[in-house]
């Protein structure tokens, strides 16, 4: 390194790219129905990144400092290293072009496939509700520098009078992320290719330096995850090995090595160590490490600023931990704990919100404002910022005191509640009531709940909304829609019918209209994967239920048909994963409330005739603590609040769950735990791979290992579900297995549902027959 840089006393890690009114997500759409071309896609996005640039210095981050961070991306930044470093699996091999680059029709196909190839897998972003694409690296994979974009974007911002900071996955979280590719001999570690690929960083690091940036961040959050299957010493020498080459270049910006999602643990003492210039905390999950004196020179990047929730938060305390902090380092940077992807732009955004509510809150540019607020009083002294921890302390008072936020009737139920409002009664006693009462041949066959979500069904929510269509006229419509779905079903042959969810705008925002205590937004979108964006609710007092939600949808649907209609609600769990939670009490209190809420609905939709009740949960794997320590602690909340929402049931009501994913491993035993009837997990795309995993692990309740991958618009011969059903039946006894889908329809259209579905009925008449 030629100079060093002094880190700027201020910073955000990240900042959402995909626009206050989603102009990315329109553009980009736009791109791949063929509508706008390549060029003015890219002229959008630049279009987008000045507008953050001035956006953010207009919130007090530096012009000239780098403090600004550079983190726009089209899809995802897990897939911008991967193009960055050009580490293309081998079936996209041609998308290297002649000149060695890799250009953005392929950036895409890379996402989403290209009819013949399947795209990259997509699974969660650390504890997060953000979707990355999983990078498959073996001893195929060729690394070179395949896109320059990041040294553009520097540059972009440097011709608008910027000098901004680049940002990119480190290499070792970003080969901890990866998968062994299917050319990987066993017992390969994508983390062994760690030598190979450094290089390119290196390549990278010196072509940021000429073109004149001063830090480049390196994220490496995979170093405080305890999920990644990698024993830590391993993990531990990578980063070593990584600091120190990139380290000793002698061409490259100043090294900001960030580590968001929680605390570092034994890899602080590593980059403490290591010849970089700046090390970044999550001080909000994680701790103040004990012993800070091994920084000597260099930058403690404190994350006090919460940057993963909604909430104002104690900015009083944030100042104080800074402080005290920067007592014991060198130099002091204040930042968000991690970076502001998670959330949406502004509250100013929301006037609907009401004064109270909105005063507690805080997105994107409020978590800006309140680290240039810290970094003034740091600078001038607690009195300069006075007003402004006045006002925060405030509003927190204003919201421990607010209507809502405590109701005495939903907290002394809660406190009254005992062991057997968590218990059904024994499984082969409610398999009695339940094939007595239900009746249902061998290898029943149902759905996961939605039916595809149709233009006209869409267009009746929004006039709904908007009042141009009334309740009436909704009703109707929603209840035409709900008599053809069943209608259907009937035709099609299923056994336990839905109602199909047309009333539903999402599962859990959906509940969240319907109970006390959540608020929804208008514009709150944040991003969930690639082009698609998620409004979560924001759960700010105690949780209740008002009136009844699903019970006149379900028993309209149950009057049409004898076959049994199951009853549909989204899972505690889930409903607190896919919203911003209040954080004034433990999640597991608020669970309780929610599942209390729950409770009620099962009970009105049992008093109602519906015999079978679904309850998902496809987030429960999700919130699972990334820590060892923390995840007995949370498996019990979780898996409590399902039963507390379920056990009050008669023994002759069946009890569903779904759940979205296959990586059972460590839930395997909360999954039993939950006691639910039946249990349909997503099992196609793995070929049934982890019904033997059940099988061998003595789970003896029901379970509905899907047959047909509903992620994408191909539709499953017979032969191919028979070959399904069969493997299934070699790891599990017939009585317990159910036949459905491996998720929801609503992303579907219905002509290849149709067929799908009919083939999976014929598959398992054709199975029927031989078992
Ligand atoms: N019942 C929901 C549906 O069918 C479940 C979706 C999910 O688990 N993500 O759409
Ligand atoms: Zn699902």
């Amino acid at each position: 390194m030629t100079k060093t840089a002094v880190f700027p006393t201020g910073t955000i890690l990240g900042y959402p790219r995909i626009g206050p009114r989603r102009e990315l997500k329109s553009a980009v759409e736009a791109f791949w129905a063929g509508t706008i071309t390549a060029d003015e896609l890219e002229s959008t996005a630049a279009g987008l990144r000045a507008d953050i640039r001035e956006r953010l210095t207009g919130l007090g981050l530096g012009r000239a400092d780098s403090s600004i961070p550079e983190t726009f991306s089209f899809y995802d930044q897990v897939l911008d290293a991967l193009c960055t470093v050009g580490a293309l699996p081998e079936r996209f091999a041609s998308l290297l072009g002649a000149d060695g680059t890799i250009d953005l029709a392929a950036y895409f196909t890379l996402a989403r496939g290209d009819g013949e190839n399947p795209p990259l897998e997509m699974t969660k972003w650390f504890d997060s509700n953000y979707h990355y694409l999983v990078p498959e690296i073996g001893p195929e994979t060729r690394f070179s520098l395949a896109s320059d974009r990041i040294v553009r974007e520097f540059v972009e911002a440097k011709q608008g009078g910027y000098l901004t900071r680049p940002v990119i996955v480190g290499p070792v979280t970003f080969l901890l992320l990866a998968k062994p590719s299917d050319a990987a001999p066993e017992g390969f570690l994508p983390l062994d290719r760690l030598r190979d690929l450094l290089p390119v960083y290196s390549e990278l690091l010196g072509r940021l330096a000429e073109a004149g940036a001063e830090w480049v961040q390196l994220d490496e959050p995979g170093l405080v995850s305890e999920s990644i299957p990698v024993p830590r010493a391993t993990v531990l020498a990578a980063l070593r090995h990584s600091t120190d080459t990139l380290g000793h270049l002698s061409t490259r910006p100043a090294i900001f090595v960030a580590a968001p999602y929680g605390s570092l643990d034994d890899a602080f003492p590593v980059l403490a160590d290591a010849p970089i210039e700046a090390v970044g905390l999550d001080l909000v999950r994680g701790q103040t490490p004990f012993d800070l004196s091994g920084l000597g020179t260099k930058t403690l990047v404190a994350g006090v600023i919460d940057g993963h929730n909604v909430w104002r938060g104690d900015l009083n305390a944030a100042f104080d931990t800074a402080q005290a902090i920067a007592a014991q380092v060198a130099h002091l940077a204040v930042s968000t704990s991690t970076s502001l992807l998670h959330l949406p732009h502004s509250i100013d955004d929301e006037p609907a919100l009401g004064d109270g509510l909105l005063s507690w809150l805080a997105f994107a540019d409020q978590k800006v404002a309140q680290v240039t607020t810290l970094v003034r009083g740091l600078a001038d002294g607690k009195a300069a910022i006075s007003p402004d921890l006045a006002a925060a302390a405030a509003a927190l008072q204003s919201r421990q005191d607010a209507p809502g936020v405590r109701d005495s009737s939903v907290r002394a139920r809660a406190a009254a509640l005992t062991g057997t409002d968590f218990t059904r009664g024994s499984y082969e006693h409610r398999v009695e009531a339940q094939d007595a009462a239900l009746g249902l041949p061998a290898l029943p066959t149902t759905t996961i709940g939605s039916f595809p979500q149709t233009t006209d069904i869409r267009r009746a929510r929004a006039q709904h909304l908007r009042g141009t269509l009334s309740a009436e006229d909704y009703r109707g419509l929603m209840r035409a829609e709900i008599a053809r779905v069943i209608a259907l079903q009937e035709q099609i042959g299923l056994d336990v019918l839905v109602h199909g969810e047309p009333e539903r705008n999402d599962m859990v925002q959906y509940f969240a209209e319907n109970l006390e205590g959540f608020a929804t937004t208008a514009n709150g979108w944040v991003q969930s994967y690639g082009s698609r964006c998620t409004r979560p609710s924001i759960l700010w007092g105690d949780v209740s239920r008002s009136a009844p939600i699903s019970v006149d949808w379900a028993s309209y649907a149950q009057s049409l048909t004898a076959k049994p209609v199951k009853g549909m609600l989204t899972g505690p769990v889930t409903i607190l994963a896919w919203s911003f939670v209040r954080e004034d009490q433990p999640l597991g209190d608020t669970a309780r409330q929610v599942a209390l809420a729950l409770r009620d609905e099962i009970a009105d939709l049992e008093a109602a005739g519906i015999q079978i009740v679904q309850v998902d949960e496809p987030a429960l794997r999700e919130l699972l603590p990334l820590k060892r320590a923390n995840q007995a602690a949370y498996l019990d909340w979780s898996v409590g609040a399902f039963r507390l929402a379920t056990a009050g049931v008669s023994a002759a009501t069946q009890i569903h769950t779904h759940l979205c994913y296959s990586e059972f491993g460590v839930v395997i035993d909360a999954i039993r735990n939950l006691d639910a009837d039946v249990t349909s997990i997503e099992a196609a795309r793995s070929r049934m791979a982890v019904v033997a995993d059940l099988g061998t692990s003595g789970f003896d309740h029901g379970i509905g290992p899907g047959v047909y991958d509903i992620h994408s618009p191909r539709i499953p011969s017979v032969a191919e579900v028979v070959d399904l059903l069969e493997r299934a039946l070699t790891a599990l006894p017939e009585r317990q297995l159910w036949v459905n889908p491996d998720c929801g329809l609503k992303t579907r259209g219905y002509a290849e549902t149709v067929e799908s579905l009919t083939n999976v009925l014929a598959a398992t008449r054709q199975v029927r027959a031989r078992v």
